[in-house]
């Protein structure tokens, strides 16, 4: 018998997996994690904004088997608002409409940077060395420092591969001049399910789950020889179980909290992993087409939050008719609170600011929801630390699966693989 900790996508992809018999623990009284959806006044919005796209054919085939027809594919209607008007996205290769001397600087040291290339020790400099100080400047150093709210020279860059487009210098002038005609980056276009959220994700697999607790919080873990005991409040009662092995979605460091006999050496290394939490908003407005886009960038200090998304434009099924939504990200750096009624107000002006939000808009919802684990960060010792921590878990019969146990940066689709791969590797 397997236990598996958290019914998030992990969590849930390991289950549907499995060949062995399983009991899935959630703590939450739903499922699916970071990829529920909630409904208010009549308004759909994701807990954080998603979107799902994939280069991977195995979770293609999945998506499409448990959606059905349930999901629509769209181009990517992104823009970065910065100086006062919207640019697409990618920055480097949209440039045009931005003022001649920034474009200048931009490709003039884009060239430089391709021309010569020089080392990079970390993130910010693999910023200026790769793109070119002007696209730094910009645009790359202030969007980045304010999505991670961490020291960019202390990040390392191994997380970017595929990530952060990185165009050609032909193509970068192509996009000053106005004539772009690439798409750049893995989501140019992507999906998003027509009902139900993103949250109708993690519940397409509920028909094929077989043992699943909600409300059930694992509170404790035992490693033993040939097995592992983990204690859960299940409906406030406490209950033991033993598994031969547990697959664990859990986040590292609250993992190794509830862990007991772990060396002293090891639980330090679990106090040092980084990563930042977000302040998600949403909100409903009671006004038509507040804009066409399905999400944008805000690069600029004046601005509390790095991006807004529309769930509207992602499926109208989400918003009441001839009614706007927007969904709000603040990020905050990990242990430090952040105050929800200031930022509030700060999102309303910031709206207002950009245009997007009239003074006399009615907001038929405005609610909010702190996210402790939003973004892994990769400190410069992310690499060595995740692996002595993976390596005593084995060792323990406790398998990670998931963004917060593998301790890496992965969307939707590469969880949903790591769930199979690692109940086929280990189960
Ligand atoms: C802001 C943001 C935006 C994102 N946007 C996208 C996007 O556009 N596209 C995309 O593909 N991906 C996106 N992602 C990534 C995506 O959300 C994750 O890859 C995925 O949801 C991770 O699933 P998981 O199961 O590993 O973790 P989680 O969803 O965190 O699931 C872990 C589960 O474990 C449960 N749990 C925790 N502790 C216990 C315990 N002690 N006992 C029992 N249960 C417990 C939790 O309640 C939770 O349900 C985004 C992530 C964030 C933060």
């Amino acid at each position: 018998m397997i236990g598996i900790l958290g019914a998030g996508l992990a969590g849930l992809s390991a289950g549907y997996h499995l060949k062995k018999d399983y009991v899935i623990f959630e703590k939450d009284s739903e499922i699916g994690g970071l990829c529920r959806s909630f409904t208010k006044n009549g308004y759909t919005f994701d807990f954080a904004p998603h979107i799902f796209f994939t280069k991977n054919e195995n979770v293609k085939v999945l998506i499409k088997k448990l959606l059905g027809e349930n999901i629509i594919t769209k181009i990517r209607k992104a823009f970065i608002y910065i100086y006062g008007r919207y640019l697409e996205y990618p920055f480097e290769a949209n440039l045009g409409g931005l003022p001649n001397k920034i474009i200048d600087e931009c490709i003039s040291t884009a060239i430089k940077a391709k021309e010569n290339p020089t080392e990079y020790h970390n993130f910010y400099e693999w910023i200026e060395n790769v793109l070119g100080k002007g696209v730094a400047k910009h645009y790359m150093i202030p969007y980045n420092e304010k999505i991670w709210k961490y020291d960019l020279r202390k990040m390392h860059y191994s997380w970017i591969a595929g990530r952060v487009p990185s165009p050609k210098i032909e193509e970068m002038k192509k996009g000053a001049s106005g004539m772009q005609n690439e798409t750049f980056g893995p989501n140019a276009t992507f999906s998003y399910p027509i009902t139900g959220g993103i949250g109708a994700i993690p519940n397409s697999f509920l028909p094929h789950i077989k043992n699943l607790k909600c409300n059930a919080e694992v509170i404790n873990i035992k490693p033993r020889k040939d097995e592992v005991e983990i204690t859960v409040r299940e409906n406030n009662k406490e209950k033991t179980y033993n598994f031969e092995k547990i697959f664990s979605s859990i986040p590292l460091p609250e993992l190794f909290k509830i862990l007991e006999n772990v060396p002293e050496e090891i639980l330090k290394i679990s106090t040092r992993l980084v990563h930042n939490s977000i302040l998600f908003a949403a909100i409903g407005v009671d006004r038509a087409n507040i804009t066409d886009k399905h999400w944008l960038y805000f690069p600029e200090k004046d601005y509390i939050f790095h991006r807004l998304s529309f769930p509207m434009n992602l499926s109208e099924k989400t918003t009441p008719p001839k009614k706007s939504s927007i969904m709000i990200e603040v990020t905050y750096p990990m242990n430090e609170t952040i105050d929800i009624k200031k930022t509030k107000d700060q999102i309303r002006l910031g709206l207002i600011k950009a245009n997007l939000l009239k003074e006399k808009d009615k907001l038929e919802v405005f609610y909010t929801e702190l996210i402790k684990y939003a973004y892994v960060i990769y400190d410069l010792n992310h690499k060595e630390n995740v692996s002595k921590l993976h390596e005593y878990l084995i060792e323990n019969n406790i398998i990670p699966v998931g963004r917060f146990s593998q301790w890496e940066y992965i969307n939707m689709d590469i969880t949903i693989l790591n769930g199979k791969i690692q109940v086929e590797k280990f189960g």
